[in-house]
């Protein structure tokens, strides 16, 4: 071998030191091959019919001050898609959050509604409300947060045909998930430890919300639990815009 690179040298083919590796290479879509990384995403939902359920006190709050107070304590990152009305109900909150360098303020509709149909019950809206719903909030969550959002989730993950390309023409890059955290309506800390688990690799994208009350009763506990396990396996916790090229988004959606 020596021999070789003497001779290679000789022939000028070797001038340098090889370069080092990039710390990171993308081999496709939603995998690098060193560093395990993984981002936190809380999808902060707010419908009509869970406005009413604050109105009338059968829900005291739709926001999940402990996690947001856990990942604050413990320095993690995280990617927060916040409806356009969820910023209105906590206005005050959301702007603490975008002013938050630990977190990136992404988009996630203004009434979260069914961009498809069926939708896990969501309401479904016909074209002209699909730009309505990406307009407004981007523009709500822009006047509350001063954030003009370029990620978006569409709620429920439900998408038609079209509406990638509505999205992207409203200057807004769809993004998914590669794991299911499954802490919609569970009431089983251990289970949803136990998806992401079972499902956390390099580069991937962890969906849960930042709602609490009965719609994510216990993602507090099982993000505290959740946290120094990744970190003991070795993955350090990123935003999403920092985990992919912006174009390689949308293709890490399950
Ligand atoms: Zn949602």
């Amino acid at each position: 071998m020596d021999t070789l690179i003497a001779a290679l040298a000789a022939l000028h083919i070797i001038t340098a030191p090889l370069a080092p590796i990039a710390s990171y290479t993308a081999v496709h879509s939603c995998e690098f091959t060193a560093n395990k990384r993984i981002a936190l995403t809380f999808d902060a939902d707010m419908t009509a019919g869970m406005e009413k359920l604050l109105e009338t006190h059968e829900v005291t709050s739709w926001y999940n001050r402990d996690l947001i107070h856990y990942l604050n304590r413990h320095q993690i990152p995280a990617t927060l898609f916040l409806t356009g009305m969820w910023a209105e109900t906590y206005p005050k909150e959301a702007r603490a959050l975008a002013r938050n360098p630990l977190f990136e303020i992404a988009n996630h509709s203004y009434s979260h509604p069914g961009f498809a149909h069926p939708c896990y019950g969501l309401e479904y809206v016909n074209e002209a409300q699909k730009r309505y719903e990406l307009y407004h909030s981007k523009a709500v969550l822009k006047a509350i947060t001063g954030i003009d959002t370029t990620l978006f989730r569409f709620p429920g993950g439900c998408q038609a045909a079209m509406d990638v390309e509505l999205v992207r023409s409203m200057g807004l890059t769809p993004v998914g998930w590669t794991i299911v955290s499954g802490d919609a309506f569970a009431g089983d800390t251990a289970s949803i430890v136990q998806n992401v688990l079972s499902q956390a690799h390099d580069g991937g994208i962890v969906v849960a919300h930042m709602n609490a009350g009965p719609n994510a009763p216990k993602t507090a506990e099982a993000i505290k639990e959740l946290v120094p396990i990744l970190r003991s396996e070795g993955f350090i916790f990123v935003k999403v815009s920092e985990l992919l090229p912006i174009d390689d988004l949308l293709a890490c959606r399950e």
